[in-house]
């Protein structure tokens, strides 16, 4: 059993994070940035670390995702009520946005950890009375709007949370910024302690999650000076966060004394972008509990207890039955075929070996790269049946993403007669738990070196699901051929002296051609191989690819 970190201090640390996912009816997060921030928190609950989130409420929510029969992409408005599951409070911050002021509230969430521990979530809120009808949607749309939109949300998180919290009279004595929206929380910090950079750096983290450098958040000064006004002198500003325009990577980089990345492939690629900084890497984890299905906890429950609170344990996967890891693995499969075929026509059946792919669908992570040899495909499906179930969101205006969505569908009615293909609605944090445990195979085909981390697979492990992945973010540390999963292409220092089409073609060829030659003949042929690949996953993977790993390195390189 877990100690009590709280005795380290009295005074807290402040996760601000634009997204949180805390359950499936709280639309507050997009994807695996925000579901990370709920694991940080469950974490910090169970651990009793002395930690305080922020966040927006999101009213109405990121979206809610339909298709037309032909798979484009309909987006509906996901509202949730904060009032029927937050605790309104009575506190109310200013912040100025266009030389207005706009009045901002919280609402408390308590995340309770099993073990008696509990986390605060604030929720900002500009619904309040006396704001524009304008000033009171600020907080309505997860990552909705325009670039003033965005930064008005920025304001309202960043200099709203800071004053916030101190006007909820808690004390902090570390602020983490979990990526770049909440940057504006140091250039509140500077206003208030004199402009003492040194100081403000000795309270701020920095967690960066993409190498992409187009999704780093930058504003125009004319927006800034118009929206935000001059919170600190506007030389300073320029000085910390670029000199053309205001880029919050950069400010949080030069406002942070603890920078990390999500990976140790990560931090060797934020590196490189930004030379001039020390970047350490904290890999990330997932909440062991959360994401592990009823039927795996059982299981664990009653072979290695304790372990939802010690992960470690599950390194001692081995002392469960085969036949039982077995029978958890189809318990959590039949429940996502059942799902599946209530709200498809795919008619998949329990015996097939089926391929899981869901995330949010952005071209980088190449939702479609199994179908780049369709006739290869066909070949591949003779040699055992696939089933392959997909899910994941678009942003609204990615384009591609929306189009990469469009061509599974025709793809799935192309195969239909050799290949059972799903593209399942409106992936979020339920249907995510559904499915990286229910499928044998978790696929993951990111274009190296952009997935910073990625979590899912992590989830799938916790399940005794295989994961067959790109040697990138976390599955560089976590993959061993053949004993931990499958590799697919290149590993980095290949990559590294090779052309890009023959690193995609190298992908290409291993993705069908362990399928052909060893996943489907040891799914079908050999099962208790399998299930020792499935005890590997938890043993090896999930025992050290979690959140307690995570957040006990967070304490001691960071927070203490
Ligand atoms: C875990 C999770 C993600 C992140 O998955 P990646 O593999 O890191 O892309 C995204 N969305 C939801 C709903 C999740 O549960």
């Amino acid at each position: 059993m877990v100690g009590s970190l709280s005795v380290l201090s009295k005074d807290k640390i402040a996760y601000f994070s634009m997204e949180i996912a805390l359950s499936n009816n709280m639309h507050t997060y997009s994807g695996g940035l925000g579901v990370l921030a709920g694991d940080v928190v469950r974490t910090s609950a169970d651990l009793k670390i002395p930690l305080v989130a922020v966040t927006l409420v999101s009213r109405k929510g990121y979206f809610r995702q339909e298709f037309t029969p032909d798979g484009r992409q309909i987006e509906l408005p996901d509202p949730w009520n904060p009032e029927e599951m937050l605790e309104p409070l009575p506190n109310i911050v200013t912040v100025q946005v266009e030389g207005r002021d706009v009045r901002v509230k919280a609402w408390r969430y308590n995340v309770r950890g099993a073990t008696g521990g509990v986390v605060s979530v604030y929720f900002l809120d500009t619904d309040v009375d006396g704001n524009s009808p304008e000033d009171r949607e600020i907080t309505s749309y997860l990552y909705g709007g325009d670039e003033r939109y965005r930064l008005k949300q920025e304001i309202v998180l960043g200099i709203g949370g800071v004053r916030m919290l101190e006007n909820l009279g808690i004390n902090i004595r570390k602020y983490h910024m979990n990526e770049g929206h909440s940057s504006l929380l140091a250039v509140e910090l500077l206003r208030k302690y004199d402009l003492d950079v040194n100081r403000v750096r000795s309270m701020c983290i920095f967690t960066t999650h993409t190498p992409i450098e187009a999704a780093h958040d930058k504003f125009p000064y004319d927006i800034i000076k118009e929206v935000m006004g001059e919170i600190i002198p506007l030389d300073l500003l320029k000085k910390l966060g670029g000199e053309d325009e205001l880029n919050m990577t950069l400010l949080a980089l030069k406002l942070s004394e603890y920078i990390n990345g999500v990976s140790k492939m990560h931090r060797m690629v934020s590196q490189e972008m930004f030379p001039s900084y020390e970047i350490h890497s904290i890999t990330n984890g997932v909440h062991s509990y959360t994401w592990t299905c009823e039927s795996f906890r059982k299981l664990y429950d009653k072979y290695l207890p304790g372990w939802a609170y010690e992960p470690e344990l599950l390194s001692r996967v081995d002392i469960i039955p085969e036949d039982e890891i077995w029978q958890a693995h189809m318990e959590a499969k039949r429940r996502l075929i059942d799902y599946v075929n209530s709200v498809t026509d795919a008619k998949m059946d329990y015996d097939t070996l089926t391929i899981g792919f869901a995330r949010r669908a952005t071209a980088y992570k190449r939702h479609t790269l199994i179908f780049s040899d369709i006739e290869r495909l066909r070949r591949v499906a003779k040699r055992g049946r696939i089933q392959l179930i997909f899910a994941g969101k678009a942003h609204p205006r990615d384009e591609l993403g929306k189009k990469m969505i469009e061509e599974i569908f025709r793809y799935k009615q192309a195969l239909k007669d050799e290949i059972l293909i799903a593209y399942l609605k409106n992936y979020n944090v339920g249907l995510a738990a559904m499915m990286v445990s229910g499928v044998d195979v978790w696929l993951n085909t990111p274009l190296p070196p952009l997935e910073a981390s990625g979590t899912s697979g992590m989830k799938a492990a916790h399940n005794g699901v295989i994961n067959f992945s790109v040697l990138d973010g976390w599955w560089v540390e976590g993959w061993v051929e053949g004993i931990t999963g499958w590799a697919i292409g290149p590993t980095p220092e290949e990559r590294a002296c090779m052309p890009l089409g023959e690193q995609i073609a190298m992908e290409i060829n291993d993705l069908y051609g362990k399928l052909e030659h060893v996943i489907i003949p040891m799914y079908y042929g050999r099962r208790g191989e399998w299930i020792k690949l499935m005890k590997n996953s938890i043993g090896k993977l999930a025992s050290h690819f979690n959140s307690y790993r995570m957040m006990y390195r967070y304490v001691t390189e960071a927070y203490l």
